[in-house]
């Protein structure tokens, strides 16, 4: 997957007609991409910024019914996002794994009311469970997370749930669109539409954000994915600013593993502003999540409140033995929800329904608003099978349910250093560490990655700026921003000599990526 190639086979032919053309390369775009390519539909997508730069590299990583919608009476959104979750598991074995969780319980209620909640989950899941839940001992809790507070302590309730590395999925998603013959491109923008005489979209004008080179291809049908500026495009079709969805921010933290010790991770029901906190293990650190905050304006870069910060460390005092300061915080992200507009209702965000919503503009394009990252899928089907009927293309059914995400390897090791790879690992082996052995080297003592993931992510997975691949090829910015810092010139040397740039180029990297990785060092703007 190379962008160099692909931009020159789209402007190879320009009467070249999509069928389908997609705005946006998050969870959402992607899922539309790989189920139109699979499909055999002339497939487009772009991105104007990198691959899953938006929120869908900001999630908290799980692959889950929604534990919080349940308890919402949201149950055809739980039934749908189990079953989701059971397909990703088996198609996308190297990413996603299971995950055990444990809410710990304080009152004497508790025990029974989640274990019963936990079993109609696991009802829910059917065929497509990870494991059953049950009810444990204060002493059993204390087994599996040596360092939760346990004070007053009573038990806990296990359950499962999926685990994955979203902007790595992303990747592996645009692999797997492009593998199924779709063109996908980062750093290209939609900037306009052009219709027929009768007002229906027949093109779209693009910005190659690289070198400003502007061009228009023509389309049957159009995907509005922008995910929090759908506002923006829906503008651009129709002339007027529409208000499709309400922003809400969330947070997390990452700490260092000490934090949480054993492999479960905490489920915290109720947090004081009615929430669900997450404490999960990921790569090993420990994310800890999330917050519900709305915001007026979409950012493509939030940062997170002092506030948020706060609240994050105080629940989390709460049920750790070691109470976590701000000097603990290796990493702070930010994401926002786009979440559909619901009929003019004043509702606190946490309690707006993340069920995707689709609609279709007088000119035929197609928005979708909300949804889940864990049912990226069916949303891709749902607007490819929209996008049949908008564009009266040939009818044919969705592939996706059971076809394998690219890098699918199955009994995948997660604790291989080079996991996040699945099936490419032996790839990486071959193709570069046999051959370049230097580059077997550390990029970082605090972090597992080494050189030839830089190689690799130019050469495969279409990685063309430093943050590309600190940030999303590796999860290095999220893991820990200083050492992601002091990774900066490494990588942009190599890359530098992969992509054929000079100096300059390799300086003004590290210099921008040191800019944005500063952000995530404290959070919030100083
Ligand atoms: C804090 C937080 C935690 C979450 N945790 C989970 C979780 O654990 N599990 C789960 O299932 N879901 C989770 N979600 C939800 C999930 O992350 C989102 O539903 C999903 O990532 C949204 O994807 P998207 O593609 O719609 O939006 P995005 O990822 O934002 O993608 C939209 C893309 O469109 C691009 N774009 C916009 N305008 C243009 C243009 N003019 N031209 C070209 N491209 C354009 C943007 O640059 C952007 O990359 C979480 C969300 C948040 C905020």
């Amino acid at each position: 997957m190379n962008r160099d190639k692909l931009l020159k086979r789209l402007l190879s032919d320009k009467d070249e007609v999509w069928d389908i053309i997609i705005i946006g390369g998050g969870a959402t775009g992607l899922g539309a991409a790989v189920d139109a390519a699979s499909r055999g539909f002339k497939t487009l997508l772009v991105e104007q910024y990198d691959i899953s730069k938006g929120t869908s590299s900001r999630s908290t990583k799980l692959v889950h019914g929604g534990v919080r919608y349940l308890a919402q009476g949201d149950l055809s959104l739980v039934f749908e996002a189990l079953h989701e979750r059971g397909l990703l598991m088996q198609n996308a074995p190297h990413l996603v794994k299971n995950q055990q969780f444990i809410i710990p319980t304080y009152e004497w209620w508790e025990g029974p009311f989640y274990n019963i909640g936990m079993k109609v989950y696991d009802l829910m899941a059917g065929k497509l469970g990870l494991g059953p839940s049950e009810k444990i001992s204060k002493e059993e809790t204390l087994n599996a997370i040596p360092n939760l507070d346990p004070e007053g302590l009573l038990g806990g309730v296990i359950y499962y749930d999926g685990q994955f590395d979203d902007s790595r999925l992303a990747i592996n998603l645009a692999q797997t669109a492009y593998e199924n013959g779709a063109v996908l491109l980062n750093y290209v923008k939609a900037v306009g539409f052009t219709k027929d005489k009768e007002g229906i979209l027949n093109g779209v004008n693009l910005v190659d954000v690289e070198t400003g080179n502007a061009f228009h291809v023509k389309g049957k049908t159009f995907i509005n994915a922008a995910g929090i500026f759908v506002g923006d495009i829906k503008n651009m079709d129709e002339g007027e600013k529409s208000n499709s969805v309400v922003l809400s921010r969330g947070i997390h933290i990452v700490l260092d593993k000490s934090f949480l010790q054993g492999n479960s991770a905490i489920m915290i029901p109720h947090t004081t502003d009615g929430r669900v906190l997450f404490a999960v293990p990921w790569h090993g650190k420990v994310i800890l999540g999330t917050t519900d905050t709305e915001v007026d304006k979409p950012e493509i870069e939030p940062r997170a409140s002092e506030e948020e910060i706060d609240f994050l460390l105080s629940n989390s005092a709460r049920y750790l033995s070691k109470d976590p300061q701000r000097s603990d915080i290796l990493s702070v992200f930010a994401g926002l929800r786009p979440l559909a507009i619901s009929e003019g209702k004043a509702i606190p965000t946490k309690d707006i329904s993340r069920k995707h919503q689709i609609s279709i503009s007088p000119s035929g394009l197609i928005t979708i608003t909300g949804g889940k990252w864990t049912i990226y899928r069916k949303m891709g089907e749902d607007l490819i099978d929209h996008a049949i009927l908008v564009g009266g293309l040939e009818e044919r059914e969705s592939v996706t349910k059971n076809l394998p995400v690219h890098g699918y390897l199955k009994n995948t090791n997660h604790n291989d250093p080079l996991y996040y790879y699945g099936a490419d690992k032996f790839q990486i082996e071959e193709r570069i560490l046999t051959k370049e052995k230097h580059l077997r080297e550390p990029i970082h003592p605090h972090l597992p990655y080494i050189k030839a993931e830089i190689v690799w992510a130019v050469r495969n997975e279409m990685a063309i700026t430093v943050e590309d691949f600190l940030a999303r090829r590796i999860r290095a910015l999220l893991l820990d921003a200083k050492a992601s810092i002091e990774m900066a010139p490494v990588a942009a040397e190599i890359m530098a000599k992969e992509l054929k740039k000079d100096n300059a180029w390799a300086q003004n990297q590290i210099n921008e990526y040191i800019k944005l990785a500063r952000g995530y060092l404290s959070g919030y703007d100083e």
